[in-house]
């Protein structure tokens, strides 16, 4: 039999202390994964409201500034279905403009509301 076949292998239960070496590799393990992530959202270059597709979209950094016939008063980047971030960001992913970040305060004709949960 092989020495590698998974049956030859012995089955002990795992004691508390592998356990718990294991569990702590393993959130040290996924730490610098999760920062990672998070690093990665920060760290896009944010889009620039004169890209081409940004103007065809009427996106703006500050929705504010957008004539209220246009844009509905509760309506931003950051409660977007679009939008990749938390609602506190200032600034994350929108997969209309990928590889780019969008403003949380902004905005663009493409707005569309978040499912309810
Ligand atoms: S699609 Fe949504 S998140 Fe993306 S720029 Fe437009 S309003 Fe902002």
């Amino acid at each position: 039999m092989s020495r590698n076949n998974v049956k030859d292998l012995p089955t002990r239960p795992m004691t508390r202390r592998q356990f718990v070496q294991s569990a702590t590799i393993s959130a040290v393990l996924a730490a610098p994964m999760l920062r990672t992530r998070r690093a990665v959202a920060d760290e896009l270059p944010r889009l620039s409201e004169d890209d081409p597709t940004a103007r065809a979209l009427n996106y703006v950094h500050d929705a504010g500034s957008v004539d209220a016939a246009v844009r509905a008063s509760d309506r931003y980047c950051n409660n977007c279905a679009l939008f990749a971030g938390k609602a506190d960001d200032d600034w994350a992913g929108c997969s209309i403009f990928p590889g780019k970040s969008v403003a949380g305060r902004g905005w663009c004709s493409v707005w569309a509301p978040k499912q309810p949960s």
